[in-house]
């Protein structure tokens, strides 16, 4: 028995060691390996073909990254197809996939160029195409496989040089070569020589290019998580802004009907939800708010490893949201959700049919729920809750210190991680402050929350080329959000550029926290944003202090950022 489970266990290793996940192809590694060990005499009349699919970037952008993978499926397919038995086939990495033909040469341009036609006419999804190019070159004995693959670099090169989607096989003397080390930029004049995706083409122009495989994986499963960051990050904008927005005109509302100026403590801890239409506001954008985060976990869970992942992805940013994690926690969730995801695949992928076919349904769920349940409670959230007890008492040593700096570092503190542990201690320590009598620790912390998105939309408006078109867009609803102290609404921005927006943040708020505390502004409301002005302790120079502080966020925030292309 043990000697079975060992034996399964090992064969599982190297099937997880040796296989591509997405498309189920030997991984590079495999073929490597694989190719070594080939006798002289299979290699003997050997073609080799390097395939990549043309504009898969387009393909990713235009129809998601779900979209992109069952592509990368579907010519996975037809690779496995073309060789079937002649030969090895292998995932090169990205969109880059590896042949080896043990056949003639006729045949493997046959069989080559049968490939690239069946890739062009299948549908993948609803009619979504997408095309190939290959580059083919044949073995002499004794050469090695970096000799021969560089030989069909070369060609491919010439492929997608002259148009994509066709097959050029390397000739000596007549395909030009391609440096190793040697970059340039946008290779000079085309060599292309036919422009029909059905001849076999060769070039005569010499060119160069770098070929820094390694480097290339790396940048690409980069460029995979920023994009799926990306994706989750616009899947959730509406719930913040939706949410948001509904939520300020709720406080305009109640800021309208109630005189604030009359109203107890505990009455204005629930101003936003004091007269009916503002509360029935309240309650709807609130819904959509704390949704943001669930949604955000999901989506990037979801572009990370899969549809199966979203659930679990949405279960662990739904605990966050309910902690004091926040941001931090979704992303942590959204990994979680799909690391448990694809180990499971592994571990169902050799079992039979029926069960693979019950696991995402049944087991998938259950299991990643459990794992994330047990993480959320007692790692992320035990961690994050001792975070929050150390942060208090940092806070509190710190009075000591004078108003200023605690005001400074509360600010800050605000703006650190928006919704965060860091941001939530703050808020907790400010609304405490306020029942020990200390309402200026409240203004301090309510003016470094505005901070952010106030900032962030000043500097869309001076430094427009920094940002994309869909950030400028979200422009007046993120300065509502600042204006209503929301300040998740700096979250998108933050999500995606994180150092610069943060830093920059910090600063700003921090400016606003010590300016209100050395200007000694007070506030006997926990939320409200400008709605609660009139309840400000020296409003005027509280005003001030946010201006200041939305215009330092602004100028070192354009300063840091880079100019989009
Ligand atoms: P070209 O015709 O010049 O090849 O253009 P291209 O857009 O295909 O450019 P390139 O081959 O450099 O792009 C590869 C892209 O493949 C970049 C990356 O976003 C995407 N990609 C890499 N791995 C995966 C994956 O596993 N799934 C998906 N959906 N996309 C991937
Ligand atoms: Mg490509």
């Amino acid at each position: 028995m043990v000697m079975f489970i060992v034996r399964w266990y090992r064969t599982r290793l190297m099937r997880a060691a040796t296989t591509d996940e997405l498309t189920g192809l030997a991984n590079r590694k495999w073929f490597s390996a694989s190719f070594n060990a080939l006798s002289e005499e299979d290699l003997a009349k050997a073609h080799l073909a390097l395939i990549d699919v043309d504009k898969f970037k387009h393909v990713n952008d235009t129809y998601g990254h779900a979209a992109g993978d069952d592509a990368l499926a579907a010519v996975a397919d037809e690779v496995r197809k073309m060789v079937g038995t002649d030969g090895l086939a292998s995932r090169w990495g990205g969109d880059e996939f590896i042949a080896l033909l043990c056949v003639g040469e006729s045949e493997a341009h046959k069989r080559a160029q049968e490939m690239i036609d069946a890739v062009a006419v299948r549908e993948i999804g609803e009619d979504i195409h997408v095309t190939v190019s290959m580059g083919m070159a044949r073995m002499y004995a004794g050469e090695t496989l970096e000799e021969v693959l560089e030989r069909a670099d070369d060609a491919l090169y010439v492929t997608k040089e002259g148009g994509r989607g066709f097959l050029t096989v390397y000739q000596e003397g007549v395909t030009p070569h391609m440096s190793e080390t040697v970059a340039v930029e946008s290779p000079v004049a085309s060599p292309r020589v036919v422009a029909n995706r059905n001849d076999v083409v060769a070039s005569e122009t010499p060119m160069r290019r770098t070929k820094l495989m390694d480097s290339k994986s790396a940048r690409m499963m980069l460029d995979r998580i920023v994009r799926s960051l990306l994706t989750a990050v616009y899947k959730m904008v509406p719930f913040v802004a939706g949410g948001g927005i509904l939520i300020a005109l709720a406080f305009l509302i109640d800021a309208a009907s109630v005189n604030v100026n009359a109203l107890d403590a505990e009455a204005r801890a629930s101003f936003g939800a004091i007269t009916p239409i503002a509360s029935g506001l309240h309650d709807v954008g609130a819904a959509a708010f704390n949704f943001m985060l669930p949604i955000f976990s999901a989506f990037f869970a979801r572009e990370l490893a899969g549809e199966e992942a979203f659930m679990a992805g949405f279960a662990g940013g739904f605990l966050s949201s309910q902690g004091s994690a926040g941001f931090a926690g979704a992303i942590a969730s959204a990994c979680v959700a799909a690391i448990v995801v694809n180990l499971m695949r592994g571990l169902f992928r050799d079992t039979s049919e029926r069960l693979q076919r019950v696991a995402p349904v049944l087991i998938y769920p259950v299991f990643s729920l459990l794992i994330m349940y047990l993480l959320m409670t007692f790692v992320i959230g035990p961690v994050a809750s001792a975070f929050d007890a150390l942060l208090t008492s940092m806070l509190i040593a710190l009075e000591v210190h004078g108003r200023v700096l605690l005001g400074a570092v509360c600010g800050a503190m605000m703006a650190t991680d928006m919704g965060g542990p860091i941001n939530k201690a703050a808020y907790h320590f400010g609304t405490a402050a306020i029942a020990s009598g200390s309402p200026d620790v409240m203004a301090a912390v309510m003016v470094g929350g505005m901070v952010p998105p106030c900032g962030i939309a000043l500097c869309m408006l001076l430094y427009g080329n920094k940002f994309s078109t869909e950030e400028r867009d979200q422009g007046l609803a993120t300065f509502v959000m600042g204006l209503s102290f929301i300040t998740e609404g700096a979250l998108p921005f933050v999500l995606t550029d994180p150092l610069r927006v943060i830093a920059s943040c910090m600063v700003g708020s921090a400016v606003a926290g010590g300016l209100s505390e050395y200007f000694g502004c007070t506030l006997m409301a926990p939320h409200g944003g400008v709605f609660v002005f009139p309840v400000v302790g020296k409003p005027a120079a509280y005003t001030g202090a946010l201006a200041l502080g939305t215009l330092a966020c602004a100028l070192v925030l354009g300063l840091l950022k880079k100019t989009k292309q």
